[in-house]
């Protein structure tokens, strides 16, 4: 047993690693080196393996899971895997225990990866610190000396009862101050700054706490500090009390920031030099076309959050009108909008009617918060739980709760809602993000593009771009952020470019272009609704992808001959329950209807470890695009795939829906729901529906033949399967311009999917972005695929492509796309191809 209550209460520590112990001095970090996370011996790990140093009961510090306190006796032990290694973001780690469960000596806490630690962060060197104000002296301070786990590391002196060293709440008390602070640390305030609180607090005599989310931590405790789980850009305050108490504000005032402005929830994209003339600078494409003009830079002022004007009546007050001043902007904005601008706008106002939101930011209105504070605080933690689903759909989403914590705010500090901002003429806005409400205040005679430097291809802003049609680029860096205001600029937004300065010729050759490709954009909407009939008489159905119940309309104004992917996913994220069959079948009957009678693919829910419901339980998967996602969380869930089988079986006129499984990876995937399949239409007394298959996997494309043979159509998700053959991460930061799915390897593939289809005289679709992507779709037709689905907006053009081409000069460039070595050359042999028919 290692905790020895004496009557002197000291403790004795067991190494929890093998390793070499090191003084603390040793440690290459200055905060640990120099005691002021605390006290104790640091050791050199040759294990991967933690263990509990003593008995006593575990507190975790935060969801990265690389470090962790035992407390015990009075003492809190530190152990932090590592330095820095709270930027790995918990990977390589694995927990072994849960907060607050009690422990034993030598009982394993924690595996981690060593090999990654001394590859991704400056050092494996483990502290095994005491903390708090109250530990008593270390015996001995260390000695350089090998350790297994178990072994003694060290004693110490531990100074009153187990009560004394866990953090005490400060009562607010009169002569209490409280001062309100924004962590401003990029990784949260984690052991480093944590120490530099404790350390800025040391010879001063005051208590001093910081309280955040209804929790408070002792401000000279290390360990309870880290178990806010405070990150970047929350709001805590700190309260003191005592002699000293000014002076401790003061102190932690030129650590934290100061709370009066909404900081953005990421730190805004790091600025460039002012590129040169004739830049090209790349951007991912948000809504396609071309505008030649100025730079317009957004000065974005983050809204003031103000303080309390009165008690918490008077604060609720406040919030409620500021809420129905925006409501009715919105309202007046949507009556005046066209469809998709109204979508987006009745999106906003349900956010400020939800019931969660209203009731966080009550309950931060109780806990004494001013209206500003209250309404900042609740919006900005349903944003961060948005950002946290690792789903970039669901974090664009987080845009939009930003965008309605902003306009609140400036109604709270006195603007007007909805007020415009004045543009140059044939602007071209230049921002970090923008938000859909900062869109529309922009003066809309005079916008003629937009370029981002960040910000996702597939946020409201994009949508909202594209139905305005203005050309607009996004991610593009911060680049774009030191253009000077009136720069020329021409937005390519075809190729995915923003042309700096372009020279005299240069512009000259570029406006005729635009003009050139104006004209043609009017030409392919207007030939929309005809089909897509190549030029040997072959006719590819062009169908649209759709993820709401809103798009559905457009799509077909577009031109989609029937939807060649629903995403149900929309209906089953971000909620408290799962929807139930009325309610599924009412929403796929409404885009039914709005498809009046044209095909409907429903997709079962795509959903998985990275995409949680609440209502799901699932495990934490540490990879989880190659965990329970798709069809296996449906699989391990029947009543959910029972019920949404039910759902599509039950809308009419029947036949107009087939299933179609995300993720499949052989035929044990496709009999378990064939039999649901039946169960379900046989209960009903309906028509079975068709039943496809998700080709996403280099599985379920190498099986492709024996898929097909018991499945009515094939649909091949480029996306994934990209994905999972080129083993790259299709969020990746980095690997994004590689991540290819022209790559010949993929190609074949599909080569062999579409192989299997024609064998058995069955569809094979595509549904992946690779669909739109015009360098693709010869090749895709040149293996044989019949049928595209892709975002309603890219239809016009694509058709209009299709009618340029044959299908046997398709498939001529594709056998020689089988053969090249990489997607560089694919895209080269198809854009010469290109050149030499047009
Ligand atoms: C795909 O993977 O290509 C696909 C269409 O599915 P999603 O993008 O929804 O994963
Ligand atoms: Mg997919």
């Amino acid at each position: 047993m290692a905790v020895r209550a004496d009557r002197r209460a000291s403790l004795e520590l067991l190494a929890p690693l093998a390793g070499w112990v090191l003084p603390l001095a040793e440690v290459p970090d200055p905060v640990f080196a120099g005691a002021m996370a605390g006290d104790g011996v640091a050791i050199d790990p040759i294990g991967e393996s933690l263990h509990a140093p003593c008995d006593g009961v575990v507190v975790l510090l935060g969801e990265n899971r690389h470090a962790l306190t035992v407390r015990a006796n009075g003492v809190d032990v530190l152990m932090h895997v590592g330095i820095d290694t709270m930027k790995l973001g918990g990977a390589g780690f694995r927990m072994h225990v849960r907060d607050g469960e009690e422990v034993r000596a030598g009982q394993s806490l924690l595996e981690f990866d060593l090999d990654a630690i001394v590859n991704r962060a400056p050092s494996a060197i483990t502290p095994v610190l005491v903390t708090g104000p109250r530990c008593g002296l270390i015996i001995p301070r260390h000695g350089d000396r090998r350790v297994a786990v178990g072994d003694f590391l060290y004693a110490i002196e531990a100074a009153g009862s187990a009560n004394d060293a866990v953090p005490v709440a400060v009562l607010p008390a009169p002569g209490i101050m409280v001062r309100e602070f924004r962590v401003p640390f990029e990784h949260g305030l984690h052991a480093r700054p944590a120490a530099q609180v404790a350390a800025l607090l040391a010879n001063l005599d005051a208590e001093v706490s910081l309280r955040a989310r209804g929790r408070e931590a002792n401000a000279r405790s290390v360990v309870a500090m880290m178990a806010l789980g405070l990150r970047y850009g929350d709001v805590a305050s700190a309260h003191a009390l005592g002699h000293d108490a000014a002076a401790a504000l003061s102190a932690l005032e030129g650590l934290f920031e100061p709370v009066g402005t909404a900081a953005p929830i990421r730190k805004p994209a790091p600025r460039t030099a002012p590129p040169a003339p004739g830049t090209r600078v790349p951007g991912l494409v948000a809504a396609r076309g071309w505008a030649i003009g100025v730079a317009a830079p957004l000065v974005s002022t983050e809204p003031t959050i103000g303080p309390a004007l009165g008690d918490q009546a008077a604060e609720r007050t406040r919030l409620v009108a500021a809420i129905d001043g925006v409501k009715g902007f919105l309202n007046r904005a949507a009556d005046a909008s066209d469809e998709i601008r109204r979508t987006i706008l009745q999106a906003h106002l349900a956010i400020l009617s939800d019931p969660q939101l209203l009731g966080d930011a009550q309950a931060a209105l109780a806990g004494g918060a001013s209206a500003g504070l209250a309404w900042h605080t609740s919006l900005r933690n349903a944003a961060e739980a948005l950002q946290a689903l690792d789903d970039p759909r669901m974090a664009e989403r987080r845009a939009d709760l930003l965008d309605i914590e902003r306009q609140v705010l400036q109604v709270l500090s006195g603007a007007p809602a909805g007020a415009q901002v004045p543009l140059p003429e044939c602007a071209i806005v230049l921002a970090d993000e923008l938000l859909p409400s900062q869109l529309l205040a922009l003066e809309a005679a005079r916008l003629v593009g937009l370029c981002t430097a960040r910000g996702g291809a597939t946020s409201h802003v994009s949508i909202l771009a594209a139905s305005m049609g203005l050309p607009a680029l996004v991610a593009a860096g911060g680049a774009v952020l030191a253009i000077t205001a009136g720069t020329p600029l021409v937005l390519d937004a075809d190729a995915g470019v923003l042309i700096v300065e372009p020279k005299p010729a240069e512009r000259a050759r570029l406006e005729v272009l635009v003009a050139a490709r104006g004209a043609q954009r009017v030409r392919d909407e207007g030939a929309a609704q005809e089909p897509a009939m190549m030029l040997d008489g072959a006719v590819i159905d062009v169908y649209c992808n759709l993820a709401s119940v809103a798009e559905a309309a457009s799509a077909l104004r577009a031109g989609a001959e029937g939807c060649g992917l629903l995403r149900t996913e929309f209906l089953f994220l971000a909620r408290s329950r799962a929807p139930d069959e009325t309610e599924q079948l009412h929403q796929y009957q409404v885009i039914g209807d709005a498809l009046a009678g044209r095909p409907l693919t429903v997709r079962t829910l795509d959903a998985g470890g990275d995409k949680p419901m609440s209502y799901l339980p699932m495990p934490h998967e540490a990879n989880p695009a190659l965990g329970l996602r798709g069809l296996r969380t449906s699989l391990a869930h029947p009543e959910l795939l029972a019920t949404q089988l039910r759902a599509i079986c039950r809308v009419t006129p029947h036949g107009q829906c087939r299933v179609l499984l995300p993720m499949v990876t052989d035929l044990d995937d496709v009999r378990a729901v064939r039999e649901q399949l039946a169960t379900a239409s046989q209960s009903l007394g309906v028509p079975v529906p068709p039943l496809g298959v998700m080709i996403e996997t280099p599985a379920a494309a190498l099986l492709a033949d024996q898929l097909a043979a018991e499945c009515d159509f094939l649909s091949i998700g480029s996306n994934d399967l990209s994905q999972y053959t080129l083993a790259m991460d299709r969020l990746h930061p980095t690997l994004a311009e590689r991540l290819d799915a022209l790559h010949p390897a993929v190609l074949r593939l599909i080569d062999r999917a579409t192989r299997a289809g024609l064998a058995r005289r069955i569809e094979t679709s595509v549904c992946g972005n690779l669909a739109s992507d015009p360098e693709a779709v010869p090749l895709l037709i040149g293996l044989g695929v019949r049928e595209l689905s892709m975002a309603p907006a890219q239809i016009p053009r694509l058709k209009a492509l299709l009618r340029t081409l044959d299908t046997g000069a398709c498939a001529e460039l594709a056998r020689r796309a089988l053969e090249s070595v990489n997607a560089v050359q694919v895209r080269a042999l198809v854009r010469d191809w290109s050149k030499r028919n047009a």
